[in-house]
């Protein structure tokens, strides 16, 4: 499989209403688009997104090292997945988002040559020979705003079939976002509840926050102190905690994982594409999560398209279950680049959204020109 051209599209989407987390608020959607065409005439669509605090990756950054891996990607012959991870490493060192761009484009183009869903591809690269339909994926809605608004919102999506939720905190007092806590629990009793502090904690306001009765029907909390902590620090709120410790920031890939499984110090992660450099990485992450019987949720950074939901969602299929449930930003968008962009269905993504090739969905090239960065444009390679 050869590729005989690329284009690179920057682009900012705006943000149905800007999105507030510890250490910075989210208005739109920076995100790059990469379309690859190969010899046979195909294209091959592939997604990252900027995240300064948790990649390092800027728009600028971001489309450097993009726009560097595919001029190197022209030359070379791209025959089987199991290799694409070693020969980005051969071309560039780290850039895992600009690396996961590629991979994605890359197995959008290779699952369509094979005339499979990337799906099902990643569920046969698990061994599971089940040739059933895969079951929904919860979908993971995040609550922010005034409390007033928390609970409005979280009336209107259980009603709409939302079951699992993530309550940013970490930009109030810690009393108050107890209080937060608290009362969304009584309002969501049942359903699965975590929280997300995005590093913004200390050591004792951590371990006093998951030792809180306020705290206590959480299913789990994501990243509660900053990921550049001793090792003995998680280990030490691990065992404080009466709650599963979620980690975001502090993964990005399987040494990681496996580093913070031998000390003993957590109870699942978070796993982005943006941070394990791709799909292939990605499942790698969750299967190891699963065979030491912890939890993960599969995520898009605020925000990504239906491009990158179908292809983390894709993980997820594979896997048969999220145990944390699935976060797809594209439902924060205030318009998708696809025409039929993803939807939740009862709470939940339906695998049947997807095309029966490929990552499974097709960006419209028109709406994707209209959301060009301010002060960029297409570039071709
Ligand atoms: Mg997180």
């Amino acid at each position: 499989m050869k590729i005989t051209h690329a284009d690179i599209y920057p682009l900012s989407i705006p943000l149905i209403e800007p999105m507030k987390m510890s250490r910075e608020i989210v208005v739109d959607a920076k995100t790059v688009l990469l379309c690859l065409t190969d010899d046979k005439g195909r294209q091959g669509w592939g997604e990252a997104s900027v995240a300064p605090l948790m990649t390092g990756e800027t728009l600028d950054s971001l489309i450097g090292s993009i726009k560097y891996l595919v001029e190197k990607s022209l030359s070379i012959d791209w025959l089987k997945p199991d290799d694409f991870a070693e020969i980005f490493n051969l071309i560039l060192y780290s850039n895992a988002s600009a690396k996961a761009c590629l991979e994605m484009a890359l197995l959008d183009l290779y699952t369509q040559e094979v005339g499979l869903p990337l799906w099902r591809y990643l569920r046969g690269r698990n061994a599971v020979p089940n040739e059933s339909a895969p079951a929904a994926i919860p979908l993971l809605r995040m609550l922010g705003g005034s409390l007033d608004k928390e609970l409005s919102d979280a009336e209107t999506f259980r009603a709409l079939g939302f079951r699992h939720w993530k309550i940013k905190i970490g930009s109030l007092t810690l009393d108050e976002d107890l209080h937060r806590v608290k009362v969304l629990s009584d309002a969501l009793g049942g359903d699965v509840i975590s929280v997300d502090a995005n590093c913004a904690l200390t050591l004792p306001n951590a371990i006093r926050f998951c030792q809180s009765k306020e705290a206590s029907r959480l299913s789990f909390a994501e990243q509660l102190i900053p990921a550049d902590l001793p090792m003995g620090d998680f280990v030490l709120l691990n065992r404080s905690s009466g709650i599963p410790m979620g980690l975001d920031e502090s993964i990005h890939g399987v040494v990681e994982l496996e580093q913070f499984i031998e000390a003993g110090a957590f109870g699942g992660a978070s796993l982005k594409l943006i941070k394990t450099g791709g799909i292939i990485n990605a499942l790698s992450c969750a299967n190891l999560l699963r065979e030491h019987r912890l939890g993960f949720n599969l995520a898009c950074k605020i925000a990504e398209s239906s491009l990158s939901a179908a292809a983390t969602a894709s993980i997820g299929f594979a896997m048969g279950e999220v145990s944390w449930g699935f976060s797809m930003s594209n439902q924060y968008l205030m318009f998708d680049v696809c025409d039929v962009p993803l939807v939740a269905k009862r709470g939940c993504l339906d695998v049947e959204q997807l095309a029966s090739t490929g990552v499974g969905i097709t960006p419209n090239i028109n709406r994707v020109k209209e959301v060009i960065a301010k002060g960029y444009s297409t570039i071709q390679c």
